[in-house]
């Protein structure tokens, strides 16, 4: 008999997403399923995922999640994706909100409730159903606690179940105060450096680390990064550094249903590696979208992001000065943190009619772009995998990125014809700007520059390699929660 495993997660495509979390979630079960592995899932009921228009239905069920001294009913909600089914945790009073964290200025006060709420909530849940699984698969701060529920307060019931976890970024831990921990309801053995505490706070990616049978995060150099510096392990480097030996990395892989140039319904016109007249037309329609008075022959580079301090934009702007020169033309699309919408802003006005930004979440123009651009810039600090990259190879657009975590896991350098795009090392304006130099140079060869277009639309990144390498996991996982 194939494994039974639940996966809880805070975001989850098509129902909703803020970043990579979501592609991963929505794409990881089905090929779980091609593993014969039977999968279930929880997400929060959030507004957008109620008005989204899904086939979400109530199941009569409520359970009871206790949340310091209060106890709130939370009603369970049942769709499906591809054969997994999908439990959605309705609790109006937290997820009934315009945002699924918070605004871009502040998270919302009250997320260790809303979260510790999600977490208990997926534990009382696969209970009162009646699951039995194998293994609860975790991921990020916003399903810490549930190992540590598993491990604890319902040890009985998940006696024989593994608890597994997956860091998608160390960037987000999920810190609160230790007057926060009664919300919990967990013994005070759990509050302290062994465990979930962190300096005095409650860390709630630390617990999903601490309590885990195995943990993994999303591409094995990132898995390496973590342990070494604060830079990178966000202060718990040395937590992972001494959990090494259950610690790995998994790299994600590519929803081609979604993302796939011959089908997309989102771009101007479909082409394949076999036939590209109709990247030249997506180009032409995203350099009108954008207003750009850039040349059709001249080489346009996309971005895609969350302006966040992750994303290299601070060395991107210090190198557009030089980066113009070369004749190129820009296009972004980002959503975050306002002072880099602002740095956004200004570039655009600096380089009118070459450069030309656009501020928002805008999935159907995330298609355009992949599909329009030539190159695909990605200058990150850090990036524990990276998705945009294996979007570009698919659409033949080149990625020119840093090599850091996922990035450098999946991009090699050309190097004169070796590799599937353009790799710099240090995290400096001038490493990149050569790099683009090198990129632009390669496009004036419009022979090297096809064929390098169809290597990298070739090239395969689909789910299945991984999913094999979770199955794995999953097996080690059990053998250690019932050894
Ligand atoms: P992260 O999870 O750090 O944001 P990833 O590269 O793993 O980075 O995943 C980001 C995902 O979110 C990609 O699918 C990317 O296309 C998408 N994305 C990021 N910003 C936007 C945006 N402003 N509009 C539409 N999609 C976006």
């Amino acid at each position: 008999m194939g494994l039974n495993v639940v996966i809880a997660a805070s975001e989850m495509l098509p129902f909703a997403k803020t970043g990579g979390l979501a592609d991963v979630i929505g794409a990881l079960p089905g090929a779980l399923e091609g593993e014969g592995i039977e999968v279930t899932i929880f997400m929060p009921l959030y507004r957008e995922v109620a008005a989204g228009g899904f086939d979400i239905n109530a199941t009569g069920i409520t359970v009871n999640v206790a949340i310091g001294n209060r106890v709130i009913a939370v009603e369970l909600y049942k769709g499906r994706h591809d054969k997994a089914v999908i439990y959605y945790l309705r609790c109006d009073e937290y997820f009934d909100r315009s945002y699924l964290y918070g605004t871009d200025e502040a998270a919302y006060f009250d997320n260790i409730e809303r979260f510790t709420l999600f977490s208990r909530g997926v534990i009382e849940a696969i209970m009162r159903l009646g699951i039995n699984p194998d293994l609860i698969h975790c991921n990020d701060w916003q399903t810490g606690l549930i190992p540590v529920y598993m491990k604890t307060l319902y040890s009985s019931a998940f006696s024989n179940t593994a608890a597994f976890f997956t860091i998608h970024n160390m960037a987000y831990q999920g810190v609160f105060p230790a007057s926060s921990f009664d919300v919990t309801g967990l013994p005070y053995s759990a509050f302290n450096p062994e465990a979930l505490e962190y300096w005095g706070q409650i860390n709630l990616l630390k617990s999903g680390i601490v309590y885990s049978d195995i943990v993994t995060t999303v591409s094995e150099s990132y898995s390496r990064e973590i342990q070494t510096t604060e830079d990178f392990g966000r202060g718990l480097e040395g937590v992972l550094a001494e959990r090494n030996d259950r610690l790995f990395g998994i790299l994600n892989g590519v929803d081609y249903d979604i993302w796939n140039p011959q089908t997309d319904k989102h771009i101007a016109a479909n082409y394949s590696n076999k036939d590209l007249k109709g990247k030249a037309v997506c180009k032409k329609a995203l350099i009108k979208e954008y207003g750009l008075k850039i040349r059709q022959g001249e080489p346009l580079i996309g971005i895609i992001s969350r302006l966040t301090d992750q994303k290299g934009f601070d060395i991107m702007a210090e190198g557009m000065p030089a980066v113009m020169k070369l004749g190129v033309g820009v296009v972004v699309l980002g959503s975050g943190e306002r002072k880099y919408q602002d740095l956004m802003t200004k570039l655009a006005k600096t380089y009118k009619g070459r450069f030309g930004v656009k501020i928002g979440f805008d999935n159907a123009l995330s298609h355009r772009i992949e599909a329009g651009a030539d190159f695909f810039l990605m200058p990150s600090r850090f990036e524990p995998c990276g998705l945009n990259q294996f979007y570009s190879l698919k659409y033949g657009t080149i990625p020119i990125v840093r090599a850091t975590g996922g990035l450098d896991d999946s991009i090699s350098d050309y190097k004169g014809g070796k590799g599937n795009g353009f790799k710099f090392k240090r995290y400096s304006a001038k490493a990149l700007t050569r790099k683009v130099a090198e990129a632009v140079e390669l496009f004036k060869d419009k022979k090297a520059i096809k064929a390098l277009r169809i290597k990298a639309m070739t090239e395969d990144y689909s789910w299945k390699r991984s999913a094999v390498r979770y199955h794995e996991l999953y097996k080690l996982a059990i053998s250690k929660a019932q050894g």
